[in-house]
């Protein structure tokens, strides 16, 4: 038989580990950026366009390169950062593997210019998918410069596979900002087609960390310190108050290397335990440093996952110090998370004009017992193409007595009525128009058959996720101008988000006016909307936004009509007056879709006499 096997030509080599090192353009700026910093440069530029797919070109004012180390640069393996396989545990650089470069150049097309500061002419190296097309001796400033075109060019799947421009753009600003983050004493300019999104002047970390996440971010910070013999550890946590939904501004570096480390994060978390909710994180910039050779960072070929030598210790260090400082800046104690959070936002159901029920509540009231004939439910008039669902329910209304029953009628909850909950009478045979809460968490009423027990947050957000739909989609949107405009300062990254999200929160209500560069200026909200809450809404929106353009097919208007109805409806543990329960009700059952929340879960289950029957036999 005849040998069979050969070596793979460099080139195939080249793009197979190029499928490694290289994911999506955000990786090749973060590479780039690495180099950049290798190099010891003082300012480093990045420009892209079209989300890196175009251009991305990094240039710094580091130590460039001699004309051979330009050609070898591009050869795989070939690094100037180590020489043996004991320098990889006493590493001081970001890259090591030499594999990026290479990689890069087998994907796309690349172009480097590169000069030592000592010499006087510099190189031009022209590569295309791992072929040198040219080199030449050029006039370039001190530095290198590398810029890269058409990533993928001749992987035609990969180069499909990429996102949009926007959702590539925030990739690489995760990237910018985590190298940026783990340098501050560096300059740092980025540009995304022709415009600035940031200009980072070489400052303090806490000074970075604010002209990155805008100057709000600043009262937010604590500062954390430790020194031990196992590790140093500096930066920032938020102060819990600032814990937000979305997992966002969380940093780890160790040694000046961005990390991801799920032990590490649940060190922090144990920290907040108990100042935080359950479902928020706190953000933090925490940098580590460990002596080189106590890490191994050599597991991961994107370099992001690392290996310690005593996790445990670090994982006790770390929780002490952040909680130390916690107490420290005395930020613990104010917390109260028992407090009633219906006392500082009442529920009240602003689109709908109730009368103020000009009652005394019956003490005796029991919403079980009912008199017939002096039931009025307060239903409003089914609209047309719901009234099936509605009839199904409330079957027993004639229509004559339906047109006499207003919404004013409030007196009906205070009535004390006698009577007999399933009782087959045919006088009874309707909506009881009497509700009753339970457990602050479901609402109860009764119907031809039975009881229904409505589930009080998912009914509500289904009411308003129909509004919010329809006023999007109809472009009907009430709203209610503010009488003092709202400034809220966000960075530019969340101005940008928030730029994309204009259109479709202006079609729910929301009116913009003119603010700053970093600074929203707030109009007008949606009716349904308080502005006290305009901040968590917009916050919700963007942590969402970010979820959704990652997946197909994605509708805005109904992406952002479930953010706002989730962010908004009220809550289990929200107590609701007979006329808020009741009008929810009604609200519910004018909805196209009744049984089903936005987020496909079941709304309210009924309960038939006969159901309860079985269970006394
Ligand atoms: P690595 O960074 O792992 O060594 P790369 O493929 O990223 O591998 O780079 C290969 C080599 O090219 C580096 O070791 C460095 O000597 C040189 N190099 C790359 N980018 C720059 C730059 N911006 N300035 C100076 N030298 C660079
Ligand atoms: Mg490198």
């Amino acid at each position: 038989m005849s040998d069979r096997i050969q070596l793979l030509p460099d080139h195939v080599a080249n793009q197979i580990a190029a499928g490694e090192v290289v994911q999506r353009p955000a990786s090749v700026v973060k590479e780039l950026m690495e180099n950049a910093i290798d190099a010891g440069s003082s300012r480093v530029k990045l420009i892209v366009k079209d989300g890196g797919k175009t251009l991305i070109q990094v240039t710094d004012d580091g130590f460039g390169m001699s004309p051979t180390d330009a050609r070898l640069s591009f050869e795989r393996h070939a690094t100037s950062k180590i020489r043996a396989a004991e320098d990889l545990f006493n590493l001081h650089t970001k890259g090591f593997r030499g594999e990026a470069l290479a990689s890069i150049a087998a994907i796309a097309h690349v172009e480097m210019q590169t000069r030592p500061a000592d010499d006087e002419l510099g190189t031009l190296l022209k590569i295309e998918g791992s072929e040198v097309v040219a080199q030449e001796v050029t006039a370039t400033p001190a530095g290198t410069s590398v810029s890269v075109k058409n990533l993928f060019f001749n992987i035609p799947a990969r180069r499909n596979f990429l996102k949009s421009h926007k959702v590539e753009l925030r990739h690489i600003t995760d990237e910018f900002h985590r190298v940026a983050l783990a340098h501050p004493t560096v300059a740092f300019h980025f540009y995304n087609n022709g415009s600035e999104l940031f200009n980072l002047p070489a400052t303090s970390l806490k000074k970075r960390v604010v002209h990155i996440f805008g100057t709000r971010t600043n009262e937010k910070l604590v500062p954390v310190e430790e020194q031990t013999q196992v590790v140093g550890i500096s930066g920032f946590v938020f102060k819990p108050e600032y814990a937000r939904k979305s997992r966002g501004e969380q940093f780890f570096f160790v040694n000046n290397r961005f990390i991801k480390s799920s032990y590490l994060h649940h060190a922090l978390m144990a920290a907040f335990e108990g100042l935080i909710k359950g479902d928020t994180y706190p953000g933090y910039f925490l940098y580590l440093e460990v002596p080189p050779e106590s890490i191994d960072i050599n597991i991961h070929p994107t370099k992001t996952e690392v290996k310690f030598d005593d996790e445990r210790s670090l994982y006790a260090i770390l929780r002490s110090a952040v909680k130390h400082s916690l107490g420290q800046f005395n930020v613990a104690p104010v917390l109260d998370f028992d407090h009633d959070r219906n006392l500082d936002t009442p529920y009240a159901y602003k689109d709908k004009a109730v009368t103020a029920p000009g009652i005394s509540v019956d003490p005796g009231y029991n919403p079980f017992r009912q008199e017939p004939g002096h039931l009025r439910p307060r239903l409003r008039h089914p609209v047309a193409g719901t009234s099936s669902q509605w009839e199904a329910l409330y079957t027993g209304l004639d229509s004559g007595e339906r047109e006499t029953l207003g919404s004013s009628s409030l007196r009906v909850e205070s009535d004390t009525i006698t009577g007999n909950f399933f009782e087959s009478d045919d006088t009874l045979d309707r909506p009881s128009g009497t509700t009753f809460q339970l457990r602050r968490k479901y609402i109860v009423t009764t119907i031809k058959s039975g009881m229904l027990v409505i589930d009080q947050n998912r009914a509500h957000q289904r009411v308003l996720y129909e509004k919010f739909l329809k006023s999007t989609t109809i472009r009907n949107a009430v709203s209610q101008q503010l009488l003092f405009p709202l400034h809220l300062p966000y960075s530019k990254s969340e101005m940008a988000v928030l730029q994309d999200l204009m259109e479709p929160l202006k079609a729910v209500g929301f009116v913009f006016g003119h603010g700053k560069e970093d600074q929203l200026e707030v109009t007008g909200v949606p009716i349904m909307v308080s502005d006290s809450e305009v901040e968590t809404v917009l916050e919700a929106v963007m942590a969402d936004c970010h979820q959704h353009d990652e997946t197909e097919g994605y509708s805005q208007a109904d992406a952002l009509s479930k953010t706002l109805c989730r962010t908004l409806a009220v809550k289990a543990g929200d107590a609701l007056d007979p006329a808020s329960q009741m009008a929810l009700v009604d609200d519910l059952f004018a909805c196209k879709e009744t049984t089903l929340s936005p987020f496909n879960k079941p709304v309210y289950v009924t309960l038939t006499e006969r159901d309860i029957d079985k269970k006394f036999n």
